[in-house]
């Protein structure tokens, strides 16, 4: 048997937006609850001296515009100062189809893209005729997903898969229908990108949904199923806290604040 690869894991921060408040981020919070609550936007980087794996795209600047976010940087840019190209990543793993999860796929242009079919399904079916449940979504992002579909460049899963050896994923649903987190094999163990399954430390830890979701039940069910998957509740990465720039080591010193290393244990 060929052992398993060990793979180093990256969050790259790329852009953020400040003007947020609790009540925007726990179902059933007090809607008065005015305390600022900023939300950054990751994509992830699983590097071997072979292979790297992308998990998101981002997305661009005319979306920043559109949606009034802050980006700090293309997602281009960001796997830059890990010397990684987007234009050679020959994988990416889109965890939902999100505007901020999926916008940037043209910076990937010879990615292969894995996805639920579940997902696929849901943001071309009849939920997204109203505006409740497809105002995270951006048309032509789902529109080029379907004609990479046509060009043969989408991986369909239905459940767990395995994408390379030490990389699996994992339907969810929950934020949405298709949701998939990713489980890596790290130095220090599996760590669980959870992307969306957790916005913030805070929503597994109280069992407090966000708020845009698909079925709170299986949102609900997705804070177990992390912890299922992950060697302890510190191998577990939240998808848009700021306190995982705090928690985790930069790879350099002038990264600080922008790329973290998950595959070092963080602090508290
Ligand atoms: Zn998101």
């Amino acid at each position: 048997m060929t052992s398993p690869q060990v793979w180093d894991l990256y969050a790259i921060k790329y852009a953020t937006l400040q003007e947020r408040t609790r009540s925007e981020s726990f179902i059933g919070s007090d809607p008065h609850d005015a305390a600022h609550m900023p939300l950054d936007y990751f994509v992830w980087a699983a590097v071997s001296p072979e292979q790297t794996i992308v998990i998101d795209t981002g997305f661009d600047g005319s979306e920043a515009t559109t949606r009034g976010r802050a980006l700090e940087r293309t997602v281009t840019e960001g796997l830059a100062m890990i010397d990684v190209t987007a234009a050679s990543v020959k994988d990416v793993i889109v965890t939902h189809l999100h505007y901020d999860h999926i916008g940037g796929h043209e910076e990937f242009p010879a990615a292969q893209f894995h996805l639920q079919e579940s997902e696929m399904r849901y943001a071309t079916g009849p939920h997204m005729c109203n505006h409740a449940m497809n105002h995270p979504f951006t048309a032509d992002h789902i529109s080029a997903m379907v004609r990479n579909v046509f060009e043969g460049r989408v991986s369909f899963y239905d459940g767990a898969a395995e994408i390379a050896p030490g990389i699996t994923v994992h339907h969810v649903g929950g934020h949405t229908m298709g949701l998939q987190f990713v489980r890596v094999l790290t130095k220090r163990g599996w760590v669980v990108v959870a992307s969306d399954t957790s916005h913030y430390y805070e929503n597994m830890e109280r069992i407090a949904p966000f708020p845009i979701v698909y079925n709170v039940g299986d949102m609900i069910r997705g804070y177990a199923r992390l912890r299922e998957q992950a060697d302890s509740e510190a191998h577990i990465v939240p998808g848009h806290d700021p306190m995982v720039l705090d928690r985790y080591p930069a790879p350099d010193p002038r990264l600080e604040g922008t790329v973290v290393r998950l595959d070092i244990a963080p602090t508290e």
